[in-house]
């Protein structure tokens, strides 16, 4: 069968038809996770969004390396070059080695990705292991005059390269808005103009997560690490570089000036953006309180959630909306979403079940057409909510020949056996769940409730051998109570 697949590219602002540079090969880059805290949704999009991506074009074919970074040193805020390093301030307030904090995230995203369903990379490099190539790179910026040295710190000099280039190619803002749009937010007496980024932060005494460097002890600007490494696993040109959509500036607009200022020209042919997740029409964030982990999800531990969601629960929901439009959670939202996931993999169920017949009048043409209609949708940009859309359309047709209204050949049957392994197990990456029985999942937790109710009410009638025997005997069986001003919570360690 013959794919013309069209990607949207933030870049050109057009869908574009899909020609790798190197035929039969991607190289893709995803902006990966900084790991000073949980994951949380804010990661599941973008990993979901490039897992679907890099499924599909294995599954076309394409010989794919896949390279999604670690943040593991770095000032993060995302508009400041002057935000201090979260890990190392984590570090010290635990009284941790920066890199034990790094990893202990590390383990952790990697545990909720599994949990997800979501492939690991190719190639996972991490920030502090290329100290020296963002420095290379940093040095090329000087050499070419796109940078300047300040006290001990090394600034990406925007006006000069919008003189000979154009700052804003990506996000389509123009120099003199970014100015008036930054001017609040800083003033910093050691750059020449307000706009200019950091390539190389000098670090002050405290600073933990240092580097010797020709400019002194320092740390990388953070849009340095993506192109350095970029660069290094995937080579000068490469065909596709994708995050969240909050990436597009400054970060991957300053990623494509330290390109350009650097080699000359663009690294990135077709630029990918998911949009970002809001929770009950809000934006996401610690100080809304609406700040929920995945693990939260999967265990149902945060006050917002009226109860667990699984991990394939959040997976379905995530591709029930195109990965360029907007996804709002709630509880409601997602109840659907787990019924939705529990009607396909039913229809998966039956149609194991169902006996085929030689005059059947569902037929191979039939899947046929199934087949194309999916394929089309996932080759039109990554459309899964079509996909899933005409997997709901074959499950009500696998009810009917269940229920003894239609009747489905045996060449059919086979071909609609395919087509749901491919695009339900395959490429949207769904699996059943080893324990997808909701209604139970959700009585153990009552259960679990129930218990620690009645501990506060032996409690609060000072009978002490009780809530502690319920607490001993739940802490000996994994599960792990945590006392609140409210009562108490409980996760089951696995
Ligand atoms: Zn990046």
């Amino acid at each position: 069968m013959e794919h013309q697949l069209q990607i949207y590219n933030t870049r050109s602002r057009r869908k574009e038809v899909f020609e790798p540079i190197h035929a039969g090969h991607v190289g893709m880059y995803v902006c990966g996770p900084t790991v000073y805290g949980d994951a949380h949704l804010g990661h599941a999009r973008p990993a979901i969004t490039f897992d679907l991506v890099f499924r599909y074009l294995r599954h076309l074919g394409y010989k794919v390396r896949y390279v999604r970074n670690i943040t593991d040193v770095g000032h993060l805020e995302h508009d400041s070059d002057d935000g201090e390093d979260k890990i190392a301030k984590k570090a010290k307030l635990e009284q941790l080695e920066p890199m034990e904090v790094a990893q202990y995230y590390t383990n952790r995203f990697h545990h909720a990705m599994e949990e997800l369903n979501v492939l690991p990379p190719s190639i996972e490099p991490h920030a502090t292991g290329h100290i020296i190539e963002q420095e290379q790179l940093v040095r090329k910026i000087l050499d070419n005059g796109y940078a300047y040295e300040s006290h001990g710190s090394v600034y990406f000099d925007v006006e000069k390269y919008n003189r000979d280039h154009h700052y804003g190619v990506l996000s389509g803002r123009n120099l003199e808005d970014v100015i008036n749009n930054s001017r609040a937010l800083d003033g910093v007496g050691e750059k020449r103009n307000q706009v200019d980024f950091a390539l190389w932060k000098h670090a002050q005494p405290e600073h933990i997560m240092r580097w010797p460097s020709p400019w002194g002890d320092g740390f990388p600007g953070w849009h340095c690490e993506c192109t350095a490494m970029g660069r290094k696993y995937l080579g000068a040109h490469f065909d596709i570089h994708g995050g969240g959509m909050d990436l597009v500036f400054p970060h991957h607009e300053c990623e494509i000036a330290q390109a350009v200022a650097s080699q000359g020209d663009e690294m990135v042919k077709y630029w990918m953006h998911n949009n970002m997740i809001t929770i009950n029409g809000q934006k996401m964030g610690k100080s809304l309180g609406n700040f929920i982990t995945l693990d939260q999800f999967f265990t149902g531990t945060h006050e917002a959630l009226a109860e667990a969601y699984s991990p394939m629960t959040i997976r379905f929901f995530i591709l029930q909306a195109h990965y360029r439009s907007t996804v709002d959670f709630s509880n409601e939202a997602l109840q659907a979403s787990r019924k939705g996931l529990e009607r396909l993999m039913e229809g998966v169920a039956q149609l194991d079940r169902l006996a085929a017949s030689a005059d059947g009048d569902v037929t191979l043409a039939w899947v046929d057409e199934l087949r194309a209609k999916c394929y089309a949708a996932m080759d039109d940009d990554f459309n899964s909510p079509i996909v899933i859309s005409h997997l709901f359309d074959a499950c009500r047709t696998v009810n009917r020949v269940a229920d003894g209204k239609a009747r489905i050949t045996p060449e059919a049957l086979d071909a609609l056996k395919e087509v749901f392994r491919t695009f339900v197990f395959d490429l949207l990456g769904l699996r059943a769940e080893a324990d997808g029985n909701a209604a139970r999942e959700e009585a153990f937790g009552r259960a679990v409730d129930l218990l620690l109710d009645v501990r506060q009410t032996s409690k609060a009638n000072k009978d002490w051998a009780t809530s502690d025997k319920i607490r001993n005997e739940l802490t000996a069986l994994g599960f792990e109570v945590k006392d609140t001003k409210d009562g108490a919570t409980w996760r089951l360690n696995k």
